[in-house]
């Protein structure tokens, strides 16, 4: 892999502060199961300058339900999703979905953010 600068966010808005102040150079990094598997295999054609942790903002993974709806955070990770009662009573093929997804240790990790996100991985 090649060096890149690694930040700790804490807000939101420090993480969109340093993606506006890198345009174009900087990536976002919650789970990392995609990223760095991309970033190892030399998959993205542009390699990032900097790396932006957002798993360190505190209360973007929640799980609610309210008069409008589910709600999930970013950093929901999939287990939390496939575990949810919330998620198994009522929204039965999500939970499904989430518990679908590749292995154990891949759904420990990886956010549902990330999940959306995810690259094609293919040159
Ligand atoms: C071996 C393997 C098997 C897989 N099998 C499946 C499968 O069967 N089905 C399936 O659906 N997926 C599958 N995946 C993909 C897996 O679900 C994703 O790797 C995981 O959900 C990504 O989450 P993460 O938090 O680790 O993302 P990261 O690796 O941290 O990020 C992934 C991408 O999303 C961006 N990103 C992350 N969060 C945000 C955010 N909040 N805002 C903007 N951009 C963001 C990152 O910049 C990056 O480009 C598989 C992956 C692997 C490695």
């Amino acid at each position: 892999m090649k060096s890149f600068r690694y930040i700790r966010t804490k807000t939101v808005e420090e993480s969109v502060t340093f993606l506006n102040n890198n345009r174009g150079k900087a990536k976002v990094i919650a789970g990392g199961t995609d990223l760095l598997g991309a970033l190892k295999d030399g998959i993205l054609p542009d390699y990032p300058e900097v790396i932006i942790n957002i798993k360190t903002i505190a209360g973007l993974d929640f799980i609610k339900e309210d008069s409008n709806g589910l709600k999930i955070g970013t950093l929901a990770r999939l287990v939390d999703i496939a575990n949810s009662e919330t998620i198994r009573d009522t929204y039965k093929i999500l939970a499904k979905a989430s518990e679908a997804v590749a292995t154990p240790q891949i759904r420990n990790m990886g956010t549902i953010g990330g999940n959306l996100c995810q690259d094609i991985r293919c040159w």
